[in-house]
């Protein structure tokens, strides 16, 4: 039987740890502030940023969310960061994406002071990352490095396979794994023969944005697959194609009208050694390493990191 990496315990751990170094900082008269820009009313969005903010509550952290209107210009959005920027208080700017059409979204993550900048994603902290400083990462792929390092996985020597190339996952989790001296390959949706180079990962992350993709031929015996996947079912025919037959997530189903599955197809995660589910896999971490990128942007912008 393949191993269930629980993102939610390890999620839980990082997040007691955090605790214990807000109360750290709390007696040096600090805490760390984690100010929320979210833009108009996105349903998942508002989802996202809401558990975010609870978070903070729960670990100690101040939090301040700022909710414009979805007809703010970028002229409007840039005052609201370069105020972020130089408030004392707020050590970590989180601006919650998608943005509207009318908003230029890189401007507005390039502003970002770069010490300030918890989600990993301004230029500043890409190359620092690249060029192996300290930086603060992107939350998610700091998670997937997490949840391997935890659960003891090797990750040293081992083949890693990244399918994805995104800025904010495909990328910076292959840099991360390298740091960690995996031999990594990088594959996209040009990759010639893709189920070729996924057989002869070790390790597997899948980063696509496409429900199941990641199909069982295309795993090697054994390898870890790590889905960072989030894909939301809502008809009965995609929720066959996945589940038919599983009455645990027919009932979820059938309350609830949707379901989520990541990029591998679940019949894959038979193939594994180790994988990480969906729900309950990377998704956990996500949240965890964004609290504990605020605290340490508390730190290292007073030089204690
Ligand atoms: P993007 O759409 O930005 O990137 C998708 C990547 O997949 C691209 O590099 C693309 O290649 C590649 N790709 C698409 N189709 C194929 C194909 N047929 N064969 C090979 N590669 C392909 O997505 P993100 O990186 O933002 O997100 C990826 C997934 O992770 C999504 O499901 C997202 O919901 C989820 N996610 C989950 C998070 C979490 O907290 N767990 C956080 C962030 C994302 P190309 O570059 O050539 O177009």
């Amino acid at each position: 039987m393949p191993r269930v990496l629980d993102g939610a315990t390890i999620a839980a751990a990082i997040k007691q740890e955090v605790t214990e170094e807000v109360r750290a900082l709390a007696a040096q008269g600090i805490r760390p502030g984690l100010a929320a820009v979210l833009v108009g009313h996105v349903p998942a969005s508002e989802i996202y940023v809401r558990s975010k903010v609870q978070t903070c509550a729960e670990l100690g952290l101040f939090s301040e969310l700022i909710t414009p209107p979805d007809t703010v210009t970028t002229e409007e959005m840039l005052d609201i960061v370069a105020a972020l920027n130089d408030r004392d208080d707020i050590d970590g700017i989180l601006i919650q994406l998608p943005l509207p059409k009318q908003v230029d979204t890189k401007a507005l993550l390039d502003a970002v002071s770069p010490s300030k900048d918890v989600d990993g994603f301004h230029p500043v902290n890409a190359g620092r990352l690249q060029a192996g400083r300290p930086a603060l990462a992107p939350c998610t792929p700091a998670g997937v490095i997490e949840i391997l390092k935890r659960s003891n996985l090797p990750i040293s020597g081992q083949h890693a396979v990244v399918v994805g190339r995104s800025d904010i996952v495909g990328k910076p989790v292959a840099m991360l794994l390298l740091h960690q001296n995996a031999t990594v390959t990088i594959c996209h949706s040009k990759t010639r023969d893709l189920g070729a180079v996924t057989r002869e990962a070790d390790i597997l992350v899948a980063a696509i944005g496409r429900p199941g993709f990641i199909e069982p031929e295309m795993v090697k015996a054994g390898a870890t697959l790590i889905d960072v996947g989030i894909n939301r079912l809502t008809t009965r025919e995609e929720f066959d194609r996945f589940f038919a037959g599983d009455a645990k997530r027919e009932a979820a189903f059938a309350k609830r009208g949707s379901t989520i599955v990541g990029d591998v197809h679940p019949k894959a995660f038979e193939r594994a050694g180790a994988y990480t589910p969906v729900p309950g896999g990377v998704g956990p971490l996500t949240i965890a390493m964004l609290m504990s990128n605020t605290v340490r942007a508390a730190k290292m912008r007073r030089g204690l990191d």
